[in-house]
């Protein structure tokens, strides 16, 4: 029949408008801020960086590679690694950032540096209530307002953070399985060298054919 499609479209439309109005599941404004609306894993606002262990000085995972500085597209991202290199939350020594600030007045939500990061550092955050009376500093997050442990980013990414965990533990032992193999080549490679002079006894020096004529 002609026109049936769009009766059946206004059909639709129309039963989907009463039932906004009277289906709980459907019922999407609440009373902001008395009431909050349940949160959605899937939600992302601005980037965070990740530490684990409870210290966020020693546990933070950014090696401060800037791949995510140079990727980020409107460049909101600020940078400046260290000379040195500390104990990172497993005891290996890296470099890390001694600035690591982000622009959220910037930021346009892209997500890119988080995929970009090769170190699952940097992840994206679901607090919504940032707004500031200071248009620069306030919004201008640096390190230590960044940073947020591997227990929040479960708390609000359960699903991702877990396969995260995951691959990071894959990894681990991967490195921890090649690191071993290497030390046992190493220790194979110094056993083969054949057994050398002691380093305490000095070879003594040959005698010359003057000094020998002197001695005769
Ligand atoms: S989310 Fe996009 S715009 Fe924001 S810091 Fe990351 S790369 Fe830059
Ligand atoms: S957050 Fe990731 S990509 Fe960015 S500097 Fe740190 S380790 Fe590199």
């Amino acid at each position: 029949m002609l026109g049936e499609g769009i009766l059946k479209g206004l059909g639709e439309t129309a039963r989907n408008f009463v039932g906004s109005y009277v289906s709980a599941e459907r019922l999407t404004t609440v009373q902001y801020p008395e009431e909050r609306a349940p949160e959605i894993e899937a939600t992302r606002d601005f980037p965070f960086l990740v530490y684990d262990g409870t210290d966020g000085e020693a546990g933070l995972r950014c090696v401060a590679c800037q791949i995510c500085e140079k990727e980020c597209p409107p460049k909101c991202i600020y940078i400046v690694k260290s000379t040195d290199k500390k104990p990172d939350a497993f005891g290996k020594p890296q470099i890390y950032p001694t600035r690591f600030d982000i622009d959220i007045s910037v930021c346009m939500s892209c997500q890119i540096c988080v995929e970009v990061c090769p170190f699952e550092a940097i992840k994206m955050d679901t607090e919504f209530e940032l707004s500031t009376t200071d248009r620069f500093g306030g919004l201008l997050y640096d390190r230590k307002e960044l940073s947020k442990s591997n227990e929040y980013y479960h708390k609000i990414h359960p699903t991702e953070a877990a396969e995260v965990d995951a691959r990071l533990a894959e990894e681990k032992v991967k490195a921890d399985a090649k690191a071993k193999a290497a030390a046992a080549a190493a220790a194979a490679k110094a056993a083969a060298v054949p057994a050398q002079a002691p380093a305490h006894i000095t070879p003594k020096p040959p005698v010359t054919a003057v000094e020998g004529d002197k001695q005769g």
